[in-house]
């Protein structure tokens, strides 16, 4: 709750002045046992910090996290140890988080041996089970990463990160550095995973066309900030924010008797060291109004369960009214 990262900067025309990066900036995030929550935005809206800070890979500057009823951001080293074997992330990049010096069974048995469960023998066994669960044989255990396609790396990424039984997966980017034809096949197996071990997701994605195919409910990010969450379906049939119908209008639709009209966002993304007073998507936002520049909106409930910050969705007359309701 209210979870917050600033980075801090040296910057100004001596190399002096500290300044901070907001990187995230008052985000509320819950996730329920079993759902699969997708987490989308542009590249640098904080979308990789917030799955970060919530299984404490990076503390937040400020903010509550709460896992299985325990709050953990102030945990220290050795009590966070014990909570990690319930929280993993797999990230982006399948070619570069393998260590390229390690073969598979290391790899994969890495996490065991820190957190010190099982034996050589009985460890060697679970990566062979492992290996099947995500679809390679038991013999890749003795192989290298270089020795495997993208696909088939990222698959180990998920081995590894299945390893000690957690209940939350960070999942980061986990497609995104795939062929179009492989991401269908990695998406697909997570969700056969989640269904064998009971898992709960966050799924950061930048692309709401993948995002569509796993979350039970979507969380729209921009600039650090949440500005629109709603179940999936809501989401994709009634997205209100003017950010989130620029994503999803840049979607192709495989029927051409649906097409609908893209929305281009002009500009670039501003930077989170700097940003825009008011809503921070005004510079950019086809709708913009006075009002925008200068009252930030709070993200406040319209349909059930589906919250936008917008003023043109919830006017600064009746958000106060609203927002005593919700
Ligand atoms: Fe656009 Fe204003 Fe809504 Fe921001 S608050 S998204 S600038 S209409």
């Amino acid at each position: 709750v209210g979870l917050t990262k600033h980075f801090p900067i040296r910057g100004g025309p001596l190399g002096r002045q500290a300044n901070v990066v907001r990187a995230v900036d008052g985000v509320d995030v819950t996730i329920g046992p079993g759902e699969t929550l997708g987490l989308v935005g542009e590249s640098g809206c904080g979308k990789t910090t917030t799955g970060r800070m919530l299984v404490r890979l990076i503390d937040p500057t400020d903010g509550r996290i709460t896992f299985d009823g325990q709050s953990i951001e102030d945990l220290d080293a050795a009590a966070m140890r014990a909570v990690r074997r319930d929280m993993q992330i797999i990230f982006q990049d399948p070619y570069g988080s393998l260590n390229p010096r390690m073969s598979v069974q290391d790899i994969i048995a890495e996490p065991l041996e820190i957190l010190n469960i099982g034996n050589a023998s009985s460890r060697r066994e679970q990566v062979a089970e492992l290996l099947r669960v995500v679809g390679l044989a038991p013999y890749h255990a003795e192989r290298f990463p270089h020795e495997f396609s993208g696909g088939q790396r990222q698959r180990i990424g998920i081995a590894r990160a299945l390893a000690v039984r957690p209940k939350l997966v960070v999942c980061d980017e986990p497609v995104s550095a795939l062929d179009v034809s492989i991401q269908a096949q990695v998406v697909n197996l997570l969700k056969d995973l989640q269904a064998e071990f009971g898992l709960t997701y966050l799924f950061i994605s930048h692309d709401l066309g993948v995002v569509r195919h796993i979350s039970d409910r979507v969380m729209v990010m921009y600039l650090g900030k949440a500005v629109e969450v709603a179940p999936k379906r809501e989401l994709y049939a009634n997205p209100q924010h003017p950010y989130t119908q620029a994503l999803l209008s840049a979607i192709p639709i495989p029927d051409p008797k649906r097409r609908t009209s893209r929305k281009v966002i002009r500009g670039d993304i501003p930077s989170p060291a700097n940003p825009p007073s008011g809503c921070r998507f005004h510079t950019r936002c086809p709708h913009v109004m006075d009002v925008c520049r200068e009252l930030e909106p709070q993200l406040l409930k319209g349909a059930p369960d589906h919250r936008v910050a917008c003023h043109l969705v919830h006017p600064p007359s009746t958000a106060r009214a609203e927002n005593a309701t919700t």
